[in-house]
Parts: C-alpha cells; structure tokens; sequence
C-alpha cells in the first residue's frame, strides 16, 4: 500500500507534532524591535543559573548563539547535553529532530525546550515513519527485506532512528557515514543498505569513499508505486538511496564552483557532503560541519576559500577569520529557513517562562520509540574508530 502524504505545512501554521512541520508558537513573544532583548535574554539565563544549559547549532544566528553555553553539531550538542545532568532545562537552539536526539541521550529528569516549534527540518520531513513503513513492505514483496540493512542519517526524526533500531540498523552522522556502510554491509551476506532520508550523504559516500558504481545506487522515491523502482532494479541495487535532500545544501552549483574558480585565484572548494554529487566531484575538499570549521582554522592567512554550507556558519567563519579570504558557495542567500526561526525573541520568550515555572515547548519522544532509536545509535556509538562528530 502506498500512503498518501500532506506536501509540507507552511512554516508557523497548523499542528502536526508527530512531524518535522511548521506548527504555531503558542506564546505572546516580545517584539523583535524590543531593544531589551539581550538585556532579558541574559537577566532570565541568569536567574535560571544551573538549572540551564543552552545549546547552539552552528547554523544558528548570531543574537542565539551569544547565549550558547556550548556550540557544535546535533550529535555533539546531544552528548554535551547527556553529560550535563544537573541542568533541568536544555534550551536547543536547533531544529526538532535534534532536540528529540537530546530528549533521547539525556536524563529522564531533563527536559530539552525547542524555542520555536516551527524549527523543523525539511529533509528530516522527507522521510515520514509511515512511508518507511510501505517501503519495507515493498522490499519484503520483493524478497530482500532479509539482506537490507536500514541506515538512517543523524537528521531524521526519532521515529525514523527507531525504525532502523527495530530492524537491525543505525543512525550515522556525516563524519562516520563510511564507518557505518561497512558495518551494514557486514551485518549478512549480499547485504544491501536502505539509506535515510539523505540520498546525497548516502551516494557521495558509497561512490567517492566506498568504491561503488552510480549504477549500485538506486532512488526510492515514496512518491511513486514501488518507489518507481523495478523489482529487478531493487534486487540489482547495493544502495537503495531514500528520495531526500537538504534544501539548503541542495542549492549550490556545480557552474557556480567553475566560476569562483575562474574568479578567484587559488581559491579552495570546500563542501559538505549533503551538497549533490557533482558539486562533491568539483570541490576539493568535502567534509563535515566540524571538519569545514577545523579546515578554516587551520589554513594559513592569505588563502582563499569558497565554502557550500548554511550560510550563518559561513559569514561567522568570515568574521572570525579577516585574515582568509571566505566566500559563500551560492550567487544567493541560502540560510536554513528553519533554523533560522530560533531568533531572539523565541529565546526570550522560552528563557522567561522557565524563569515563571511556565515548561514550554518541551520535546518529548515517547518510551518505546525512544528505546529503539536509542539501540541504533547505541550500534553507531560502537561504530570502531571515527569520530562520531557531524
Ligand atoms: S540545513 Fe538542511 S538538514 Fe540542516 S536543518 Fe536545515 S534543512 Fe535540515
């Protein structure tokens, strides 16, 4: 059976908790032309003391991530979350999937506040539990749901993370993707993977690190019968790539890189491996988030570099770094939409209902999708080497 899905909500509007979809803030925020803002934000993170621990994705803008106790990537944000038990309140500046992976790693006493609701991830909403669900059915009418190994992508709901639990598979970041296809292929002999929900993590890595074919990946698309695959085409595939991607990363070019090339002498082509496979093939390096940080930081002064990531981290690399020539990979602006909702007002608002004995916005993922999501990242914590950082 093929399910029939909602095309995604508009940002801010209607209700859907079981999804990564815009839902509205159910407080009266403070204006954002509030020139007492910072001064709030800091008297409430202030009266709340120890209690509190704020996190800051690196693709948060500037007037959160001053707040920030501690700033990284969803996974290392989840684990500085986990080793902070004597914080009753993780404020997440970040997007849904990632404060569910924080309501997961942390404490049952703990409670993980999403400022803004409507913080989703369009890519993590490619992947719907349901849709899943046919697709294993599908792969099962087709005789090899026994060599599939479902492998799910740090950015993916909770219910997706359970999913791959369930059925024998785990969660891998962008930084141990390659660690993790090795071990799915090992799990049984001929074994095919089902990568989640990023069909462009999932290619550039069997492609560019793991030494396979474009013609061993497949795209299951839930939108078509049978993931508009053949039954042949299924039983050929090594990877059965699922049809998401990152609107953000999504948007940069391959002509774009051609031309900063021509433009700017000795310029670097730095990129993450959610970009698609042929901006991958152009750049010179690909990596992620951590690694774009580190490779800043690292690089001598006077070098030039183009980088194809959320431009919030771009433009602070830029102003951390006046020594290096940074550009941004896009001829637009590409900021992640979702990420971008946490702004300062919702932080405000969040913060001072604490302060009031007011929990707001609090995530909660329910025990038994906890428990299996928990089981697949407990298989990619035991992943062997690697850092586990995306
Ligand atoms: S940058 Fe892409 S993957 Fe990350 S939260 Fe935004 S849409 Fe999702």
């Amino acid at each position: 059976m093929t399910t029939v899905d909602l095309p995604l909500l508009p940002l801010g509007r209607g209700r859907d908790l079981t999804a990564e979809r815009g839902v509205e803030c159910p407080g009266d925020l403070p204006p954002a032309s509030d020139p007492t803002l910072v001064a709030r934000a800091a008297a409430a993170k202030a009266a709340l003391g120890e209690k509190l621990f704020v996190l800051g994705h690196h693709y948060q803008r500037d007037e959160v991530i001053q707040f920030a106790d501690v700033t990284g990537d969803s996974f290392k944000l989840a684990r500085d979350a986990a080793a902070r038990p004597e914080a009753e309140y993780i404020v997440f500046c970040g997007v849904h999937f990632m404060a569910e992976s924080a309501d997961i790693l942390t404490s049952p006493h703990q409670k993980v506040v999403l400022p803004d609701l409507a913080a989703g991830c369009s890519m993590a909403d490619m992947a719907r539990l349901a849709q899943v669900e046919d697709a294993w059915d599908a792969l099962a009418d087709a005789g090899i749901a026994d060599v599939v190994v479902p492998v799910t992508y740090m950015n993916s709901s909770a219910d997706i993370k359970a999913f791959c639990g369930r059925n024998g598979g785990a969660v891998c970041t962008s930084s141990n993707a390659e660690v993790a296809l090795e071990w799915a292929f090992d799990q049984k002999p001929d074994a095919k993977v089902l990568f989640l929900p990023d069909q462009h993590l999932g290619r550039n890595t069997a492609v560019l690190k793991m030494g396979m074919s474009l013609a061993d990946c497949v795209v299951w698309d839930p939108r078509q019968p049978n993931g508009g695959l053949t039954t042949d085409e299924l039983r050929d595939a090594r990877m059965i790539l699922w049809k998401g991607h990152c609107s953000v990363h999504g948007r940069f070019r391959a002509d774009v890189v051609d031309e900063l090339r021509a433009t700017i002498p000795g310029v670097t082509i730095l990129v993450h491996p959610e970009c698609t496979h042929d901006v991958v093939l152009k750049a010179d390096l690909v990596g992620s988030t951590e690694f774009i940080i580190k490779t800043v930081e690292a690089a001598p002064a006077g070098t030039s570099w183009a980088i194809g990531t959320e431009l919030n981290l771009v433009k602070r690399l830029a102003a951390q770094h006046p020594d290096k020539r940074i550009t941004f990979l896009d001829r637009t602006v590409c900021y992640c939409s979702t990420m971008n909702r946490i702004d300062l007002p919702h932080l405000v608002w969040a913060l001072e209902s604490l302060v009031a004995g007011h929990e707001v916005n609090v995530i909660r993922v329910d025990p038994d999708t906890e428990h299996h999501a928990q089981v697949a990242l407990q298989r990619m914590l035991e992943l062997p080497g690697r850092s586990h950082r995306d």
